[in-house]
């Protein structure tokens, strides 16, 4: 790790690999074993001492993690990354590492629901509290800043809305007033995106997502700054939220194709977004790439794409909502994303259902929003099966 890429973001993705065994195998093999063996007393002596960089724990580390790892630090520009059990183990273990009880958050408002619940309802048992600013009003950020705030937090672009928010500008916020800046990368995978060039301490990514792309696995990740990953791992290596290794193994393969899935899971819902724009029975339809996202200049400046969640809006509200979900026939009802197979959900009822009315519309999450994951099927007949559910 640290060392700088030699190689293009697709060539790093593929050719990232541990080094071979004495089989001398092409594709890395599974390392599933929870412990590893010492030579004699003094090398265990001396790896428990972390005198030498080594497995001994797989709940510590594993080389399929470590590979899984190493890629993303590539990808994301980062020095030192530990691997979750999931998305929410990584937002989690990475504010527990790092915040003492009466330290004090500043989020976006438009944040993933369960990071939202994490914040409104557990941290306040430890003495944490949270501030929530409005994406569109940066200018609110500093006035929020106490001598208790530690972190700020954001996700770009946001769940289930595809806002946009301004990176740099939130990094040069956190800089001045000496917070860390942690963002949730998920939406973009690092592709898309690498929110370190724009001031960010920390990037996590829900692996669940874009990174397997199959939807096959739970996983997640921290990458950022090596002290600080240096704490979320003394916490990590106790606690116990460790990546397992076939996870691993799993995701370390996927990113091999990051590049190419994320290109056509970008072109189709960019496809699909500008066929829901001259649609009749389509309120309103967001998409970061369309020319009339209200944050388009700063969504091409950010994000090589728009990315694979298209927003929209049936007309006439839930009723009509309602209606749609039911008559959809080949995309999935689910509550993932970022998979190869579309998936619509419905944000109100299923993943922003634990939010407040007010709440979820301070988001911008009306009663009949619709959310696409746009997947890799042929995109005529993704557009097919929304044109018929829409009639
Ligand atoms: C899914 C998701 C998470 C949580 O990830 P899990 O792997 O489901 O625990 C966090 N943030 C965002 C933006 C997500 O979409």
């Amino acid at each position: 790790m640290k060392e700088k890429n030699k190689f293009e973001f697709e060539t790093e993705a593929i050719r990232t690999q541990l080094e071979r065994t004495q089989f001398l195998e092409h594709s890395t093999p599974m390392y599933l074993t929870s412990s590893f063996v010492f030579d004699d007393a003094e090398d265990m002596r001396a790896s428990f001492a972390e005198e030498k960089e080594r497995n001994i724990y797989s709940r510590y580390s594993n080389p399929n993690s470590s590979e899984f790892i190493e890629k993303v630090c590539k990808m994301e520009g980062a020095e030192a990354g530990f691997a979750f059990a999931s998305g929410m183990a990584a937002v989690f273990s990475t504010f527990a590492a790092l915040l003492e009880s009466g330290d004090h958050i500043i989020s976006a408002k438009s944040i993933f629901g369960s990071t939202h619940t994490l914040f409104t309802q557990f941290f306040p048992k430890w003495n944490i509290d949270t501030s929530y600013f409005d994406i569109n009003a940066l200018e609110e950020v500093e006035s929020l800043i106490t001598n208790k705030t530690k972190v700020i937090y954001a996700e770009s672009p946001t769940n289930p809305g595809v806002d946009i928010l301004d990176l740099e500008a939130l990094g040069k916020i956190a800089k001045k007033n000496g917070l860390i800046l942690i963002v949730d990368n998920c939406f973009a995978s690092p592709y898309l995106q690498q929110p370190i060039k724009f001031g960010a301490d920390l990037v996590i990514h829900s692996g669940t997502k874009l990174m397997d792309g199959q939807g096959r696995v739970l996983a997640g990740i921290t990458v950022g700054n090596a002290e600080l990953i240096d704490k979320i791992y003394r916490f990590a290596r106790i606690t116990g939220p460790a990546l397992s290794p076939f996870n691993a193994w799993v995701l370390s393969k996927s990113l091999e194709t990051l590049g190419i899935r994320v290109d056509r899971h970008c072109s189709n819902a960019l496809r699909l977004a500008k066929f829901l724009e001259n649609h009749s029975k389509v309120a309103w339809v967001k998409y970061p790439f369309l020319k009339s996202h209200p944050k388009y200049e700063l969504a091409k400046k950010q994000m090589k794409a728009g990315g694979c969640v298209v927003a929209f809006e049936v007309k006439d509200g839930l009723e009509e909502g309602k209606k749609f979900f039911d008559a959809i026939k080949l995309l999935s009802l689910s509550a993932n994303l970022g998979d190869s197979r579309s998936i619509v959900t419905h944000p109100a009822s299923t993943t922003h259902s634990k939010l407040t009315k007010d709440e979820r519309e301070s988001v911008g999450i009306s009663d009949g929003m619709v959310r696409v994951s746009v997947g890799l099927e042929h995109i005529e007949d993704i557009i097919a099966d929304i044109a018929q559910a829409l009639e």
